[in-house]
């Protein structure tokens, strides 16, 4: 069931939101105030944040720029009529899509649900502390990779590869086990397919690729990053 925050002062408006959300599937925590938003962002972890403009306590920009600080969650705003200035604010902002008042709620609804239908779910992602070994360091929240301190650009499988196995510094990960946890069922090809990626990201991370130090193959089973 996704979670869905509503950050909206006018009662009328966020009940008949929150009965329609709740009839489709929706878990809906809603709040009027915008000093209790950030506090309820934190505690709900929610799929999707809808958020009013103006709100007493704190701006609605004010906790778009906050929450997006710390978090992709899509966020919806909802701006006055004509507020022209709001939209592009809170597009500038990071707000993922904006809906003009006074708005059809089946409008916003299936909004709501196409922003859902192409986000990935961050609920579980955003509380993931980043990750490091041997000075090179993983931070899937900002999906962002340093190595000595340099922030490092990688491909999306080498950047999964990388992670995965610096979640598990120090262990022995045989072929199969890094094949089915990057690519799955998604796999064609041999495991020379996981050389290749592995040597890329040797190239990347590695002080001198043709010694390798951080990403160790050991012989007949797999590969290790190291812990030390
Ligand atoms: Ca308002």
């Amino acid at each position: 069931m996704p979670k869905l925050l509503l950050v909206e002062d006018e009662k009328s408006i966020a009940e008949g939101l929150a009965i329609t959300l709740e009839a489709e599937g929706f878990q809906v925590a809603w709040v009027k105030d915008g000093l209790d938003a950030i506090p309820a962002w934190e505690r709900v972890r929610p799929d999707m944040v809808v958020l009013d403009l103006m709100l007493p306590g704190m701006s609605g920009t004010e906790i778009c720029r906050a929450i997006r600080a710390r978090s992709d969650v899509p966020i919806i705003m909802l701006t006055a009529r004509d507020a022209e200035v709001d939209r592009v604010v809170g597009l500038e902002l990071g707000a993922d899509d904006y809906v003009t008042k006074p708005f059809s709620t089946r409008e916003l609804v299936a909004r709501i649900k196409a922003i859902l239908r192409r986000a990935p779910r961050v609920d579980d992602v955003v509380n993931e502390a980043p990750v490091e070994a041997a000075g090179v360091r993983v931070d899937r929240v900002r999906h962002e990779v340093q190595v000595d301190g340099v922030v490092v650009e990688l491909p999306p499988k080498e950047f999964e590869l990388l992670a995965f196995l610096i979640e598990h510094a120090g262990r022995v990960l045989t072929r199969g086990q890094l094949i089915d946890e990057i690519w799955g069922s998604d796999y064609v090809g041999d495991t020379k397919t996981l050389d290749v990626h592995i040597r890329r990201l040797r190239t990347r991370v590695e002080r001198d690729p043709k010694t390798p130090e951080r990403i160790q193959t050991v012989r007949g089973v797999g590969y290790r990053f190291t812990d030390r």
